[in-house]
């Protein structure tokens, strides 16, 4: 290995490490992030959306600062939040039964207080208790339906919803106005004053090239502030403007902002520098399925393994298509590792919006990943990604793609040929179940195939998928187990492979081909129009959580000072930021 690249590998990993008690802050980090005054603040109020729906259910430090005025002003709003964190809780625990009957027990206790045997609850007491919103026919509806769920093998995950939805309601109204005017609200657009402030260049550091792209390198970045690591994508404004990609670069962006699913990179910010477009990702480290399929396991992985990468793929499929983004690119080296071995869906670069559902046209694709009615140039719909799920599941087992040999030298015409007639062949790598998905899922005719046929409900096709057999009969012989699918869509399914934390999944920085620069383009004001509409900063879901988890949220969210005062800048005495440095 060239001392180049073990110079830069090495300076990655320790960044990635980042071991220190900064974990890779900045010295400077709290002066990046230094609240304003609110007064200063309180114009975005107008700007932003102030409902219990945006606030509490999609902002995540929103919802944290909800809980803190909660707890801090009254026990019958405190007691509501830990009711409803609990409800979600064990409605998301269905595939662990024991969790599952310790949470309805908590949430008893939380509904009926005092209805312990040595203490007898008296009418008294129900009146006062946090829960007297909700009517007595709920309550012990709630109750004997928990009661024996705590006895059930298998309980019901519903019963507590309708006083889920009262507890929802009885929040949204007089605790959330008291929220939006109270300090903490103030404290809200203090964070949003810092999540909407510009981003450039000087808000990162860059580390080592990872990968190539068509417009520029991909490398890997950290925020300053933070000590977050992302992965950078750059496109040179001129290589873009040369090849005419300025809509299909907005239009990636724009689907990656919007999606946000623990199975497809998500974008944390938007950016421009002198030179390029720059978006923002998830930092995948684990390199792609293309790498461990051919360089690490020729010859297949094993159908455990091969089932949770399906699993997952289809939950990221599942949440695009929901959002009636069809996707159209899935291939291995589209398929991305991350430290722990669990996977993402990226490059959204052909990711398409299908208006009402409806079906387009357009060959689009990766020569033996596209779908027959693609390469027929018939209309297409969300079929086209269960067709590429085929591909993919038929290649982690087979160890090649059904349609043509690795490095085949093969014409695009052959392979499009065998692609429209010729059934793929299954060898003995594959079990009976997985036999039956493969064939479903590359059924020549969209309408036959499996996902495709609840006509009029596209969106629902995973539904489908997720109860084949492959995924829900154990099978002693391969070792496959039932996906536990809720389990799964936390996140907290132990993935069967884990990367080495002290390996780089990606060619030798020498390795990775320079690019060439470009000649002939000038850019110009139209140019500047649209890098406007490409560089709108931090995306919000994204950055709240990597404030969270950077804990910057938790050292500097204080309300009080050494002294025990409010601090100066929720005060409405307070000095603002410049008389302060004064
Ligand atoms: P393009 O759309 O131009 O093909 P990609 O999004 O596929 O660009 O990225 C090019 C390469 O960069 C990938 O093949 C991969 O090696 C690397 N890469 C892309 N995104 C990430 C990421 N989020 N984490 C780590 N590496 C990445
Ligand atoms: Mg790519
Ligand atoms: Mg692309």
């Amino acid at each position: 290995m060239e001392i180049e690249n073990i110079v830069a590998n090495t300076v990655y990993i320790k960044a990635r490490e980042s071991g220190g008690q900064k974990k890779g802050k900045s010295k400077k980090w709290k002066n990046y992030l230094q609240f304003p005054h609110y007064t200063e603040c309180l114009p975005l109020k107008s700007e932003i959306d102030v409902s219990f729906a945006y606030i509490v259910e999609k902002q995540p430090i929103g919802k944290l600062l909800f809980h803190e005025f909660c707890e801090s002003s009254s026990e019958q709003y405190h007691a509501c939040c830990t009711f409803l964190t609990k409800v979600e809780e064990y409605e998301t625990s269905d595939d662990d039964i024991q969790s599952r009957r310790d949470l309805a027990t908590a949430i008893i206790a939380l509904l009926a207080p005092k209805n312990s045997e040595d203490k007898p609850s008296s009418s008294q007491d129900e009146q006062t208790s946090w829960s007297s919103f909700l009517p007595d026919e709920v309550i012990s509806k709630c109750l004997s339906s928990a009661d024996s769920a705590t006895h059930q093998n298998d309980p019901a995950s519903d019963i507590f919803s309708e006083a889920y939805r009262l507890a929802r309601e009885f929040l949204t109204e007089k605790p959330f106005q008291e929220f939006v005017d109270s300090m903490y609200f103030h404290r809200y657009l203090q964070w949003k004053f810092l999540e909407k402030r510009p981003v450039d260049k000087h808000t990162f550091r860059l580390y080592r090239v990872l990968g190539k792209g068509g417009f520029g390198e991909v490398c890997a970045c950290q925020v300053r502030a933070s000590g977050k690591m992302y992965a950078l994508k750059k496109l040179e404004k001129k290589r873009v403007k040369k090849r005419h990609a300025e809509i299909l670069s907005l239009n990636e962006k724009q689907i990656l902002q919007k999606i946000n699913s623990p199975f497809v990179v998500s974008l944390a910010y938007a950016y421009e520098t002198k030179d390029a477009l720059c978006l923002v990702l998830t930092l995948m480290n684990g390199g792609d399925l293309k790498f461990h399929l051919y360089n690490l396991m020729p010859g297949g992985f094993d159908e455990k393994r091969v089932q949770f990468y399906a699993a997952e793929i289809t939950l990221g499929l599942q949440h695009l298509h929901n959002e009636k983004i069809l996707y159209r690119d899935l291939k291995p080296e589209n398929i991305l590792l991350d430290d722990n071995g669990h996977v993402r869906i990226s490059d959204l670069g052909l990711a398409v919006e299908l208006k009402d559902n409806e079906a387009i046209k357009g060959r689009v694709g990766t020569v033996g990943y596209m779908a027959p009615e693609i390469v027929k140039n018939e209309r297409y719909a969300y079929g086209v990604d269960w067709w590429g799920v085929g591909c993919l599941i038929y290649e982690m087992i087979e160890g090649k793609a059904p349609f043509r040999q690795r490095k085949e030298k093969v014409k695009r015409e052959e392979v499009e040929r065998r692609v429209r007639e010729d059934q793929e062949k299954y060898s003995e790598k594959f079990s009976e179940a997985a036999r039956t998905l493969c064939r479903g899922l590359l059924h020549k005719e969209p309408s036959f195939r499996l996902g495709c046929r609840r006509v009029g409900k596209p969106e629902e096709g995973a539904e489908e998928i997720r109860a084949h057999p492959f995924f829900n009969l154990a099978d002693a012989a391969t070792s496959r187990e039932a996906v536990p699918w809720k389990k799964m869509e936390a996140g907290k399914v132990s993935p069967p492979f884990c990367p080495d934390p002290r390996a780089v999944y990606a060619k030798d920085v020498l390795d990775i081909e320079q690019f060439s620069t470009v000649k002939g383009v000038r850019l110009d004001a139209t140019d500047t129009q649209f890098y406007g509409k490409f560089n709108t900063g931090s995306v919000s879901i994204p950055w709240q959580n990597e404030m969270i988890e950077t804990e910057c949220f938790a050292e500097l969210n204080q309300y009080k000072d050494e002294e025990g005062n409010l601090y100066w800048n929720l005060r409405p005495d307070g000095m603002n930021a410049e008389e302060r440095r004064n």
